[in-house]
C-alpha cells in the first residue's frame, strides 16, 4: 500500500486540536493517570523553564522524500512547508546574537529545501561552528543533485545524525518503507568513505535508533553496541554512537497507537516509567526550536502540535534572547515520552 502522510489523508488527526483533545481526554480527564503537569508539580518541576540557551533547531521544512510511519512531523513528499530565504535571513539576524552555540536543522529531509546549502554556508559565515544535520540518509542516493552531499557535510564538518531503525532489512523497511535499508547502507558508505563515522574521526556520525511498535526503547549501550556489531559484521560500516529515542504519542505514531488499539497501554506505560530526574534535561531546557515559517516552539514535537512558547515574542522576525528565556515550557501528556525511563531527546538519553 502507498504510503502518504496524515495530511494527504486528510485525517482526522492532521488537526492537531483532534491530537491534543485525545492527550487530554479519557484516561487523563478521568483521573486513572495523573497529567503530566500535575506529576512533575509532584518533584517541584512545575513550570519548567529554560536553562541555558545552547542549541537552535531550525526546522526548514516538512517536505521529505520518506513516509515513516512513526513519523512525528507527518512528513512526506506530499507536504509543501518550505522555509523561505526571507525567513532564513532573520533566522540569520538571529544567529548573529544568540547564546546559543549550535544550529540543528531539521526537517522533512533538511536537504530537500533549495536554500539548505546556502543557508549553512552563510549560517557558518555568521560564526556557527557546530552545526547538526538530521539527515534520512536515503535523500543522498534518491537524486544526482544529492549525491555530493556527503562531501558537503564535510567541508563544514557538519555532525549527521541520521535515523536507522535496525541492522535487518524486514525492520527498517517496514517502519521506513521499501528499499530504505539499502539505501541507507549505500548512503553511510559513502559516508564512510570520506572520514565519517570511522573510529577516532572527527566527522560525526551518529545514528538514532526508535522502537517500531508500542513499546519503550531498551538501554541504549546495549543497543548500540549491538548495532556496531551487526552493522560491522554484517556491511563494513562504521558509525559513532547511537541515541535512542521514545516514540512519543502524537502525529504519525498517535494513529497508529489508536489504529492498533494501543494508546492507553502506551500511555499507561509512559506514565510508569516516568523518572523525575529525566525530567531536568529534557531538549526543551537548552533548544528552541523554529518552524519553516519562523514561529518559536520549545521542542519541535510541540511545533507539530501547533503550541508556540508562552511568550510576548513568538516569532523569529520578534526575537528577544532574553524574554523568551523568561518562559514557562508549555507541556501536555506527550511530554510523558521526554521522561520515561532514562529519558529521551534528540540526542538520545538525558538521565
Ligand atoms: S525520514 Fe524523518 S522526516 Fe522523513 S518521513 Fe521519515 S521520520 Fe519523517
Ligand atoms: S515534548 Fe517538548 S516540551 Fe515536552 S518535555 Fe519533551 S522537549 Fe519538553
Amino acid at each position: 500500500m502507498k504510503r502518504i502522510s496524515l495530511h494527504k489523508k486528510h485525517s482526522y488527526l492532521a488537526n492537531v486540536n483532534k491530537q491534543l483533545e485525545i492527550l487530554s481526554n479519557g484516561i487523563f480527564q478521568n483521573g486513572d493517570l495523573p497529567k503530566f503537569k500535575d506529576k512533575i508539580t509532584l518533584t517541584n518541576q512545575f513550570p519548567l523553564k529554560p536553562n541555558k540557551l545552547e542549541v537552535l533547531q531550525i526546522n526548514v521544512g516538512y517536505m521529505c522524500n520518506q513516509v515513516c510511519s512513526h513519523c512525528h512531523v507527518d512528513a512526506g513528499p506530499d507536504r509543501k512547508e518550505i522555509m523561505t530565504k526571507e525567513t532564513m535571513l532573520q533566522c540569520l539576524e538571529v544567529i548573529k546574537k544568540t547564546e546559543a552555540h549550535t544550529l540543528d536543522l531539521t526537517g522533512g529531509a533538511p536537504e530537500m529545501n533549495p536554500h539548505f546549502r546556502w543557508f549553512i554556508e552563510e549560517a557558518s559565515k555568521a560564526g556557527i561552528k557546530d552545526f547538526i544535520v538530521r539527515s534520512n540518509l536515503t535523500i543522498i542516493v534518491a537524486n544526482k543533485k544529492y549525491n555530493d552531499i556527503p562531501e558537503f557535510f564535510k567541508k563544514h564538518n557538519i555532525h549527521v545524525v541520521s535515523s536507522m531503525p535496525h541492522w535487518t532489512k524486514d525492520k527498517t523497511d517496514k517502519q521506513r518503507g521499501d528499499g530504505v535499508f539499502n539505501a541507507s547502507l549505500k548512503a553511510l558508505k559513502m559516508l564512510n568513505a570520506i572520514g565519517y563515522g570511522v573510529p577516532n574521526s572527527s566527522l560525526k556520525l551518529d545514528l538514532v535508533y526508535n522502537p517500531s511498535g508500542a513499546f519503550l526503547p531498551g538501554d541504549q549501550n546495549a543497543l548500540e553496541k549491538d548495532f556496531k556489531k551487526e552493522l560491522l559484521e554484517g556491511f563494513n560500516i562504521h558509525f559513532h554512537n547511537l541515541f535512542s529515542i521514545t516514540n512519543l504519542p502524537i502525529s504519525r505514531f498517535l494513529d497508529y497507537l489508536i489504529a492498533s488499539e494501543n494508546y492507553e497501554d502506551y500511555m499507561y506505560a509512559l506514565v510508569e516509567a516516568y523518572n523525575p530526574e529525566a525530567v531536568k534535561n529534557v531538549m526543551c531546557t537548552n533548544t528552541l526550536s523554529v518552524s519553516w515559517d519562523g514561529w518559536l516552539y520549545d521542542c519541535d514535537f510541540n511545533q507539530m502540535l501547533e503550541l508556540k512558547v508562552a511568550s510576548p515574542v513568538n516569532h523569529i522576525s520578534k526575537y528577544n534572547e532574553d524574554l523568551l528565556q523568561n518562559r514557562k515550557i508549555t507541556i501536555s501528556q506527550h511530554c510523558y515520552g521526554c521522561t520515561a525511563g532514562a529519558g529521551s531527546s534528540c540526542q538520545g538519553t538525558v538521565a
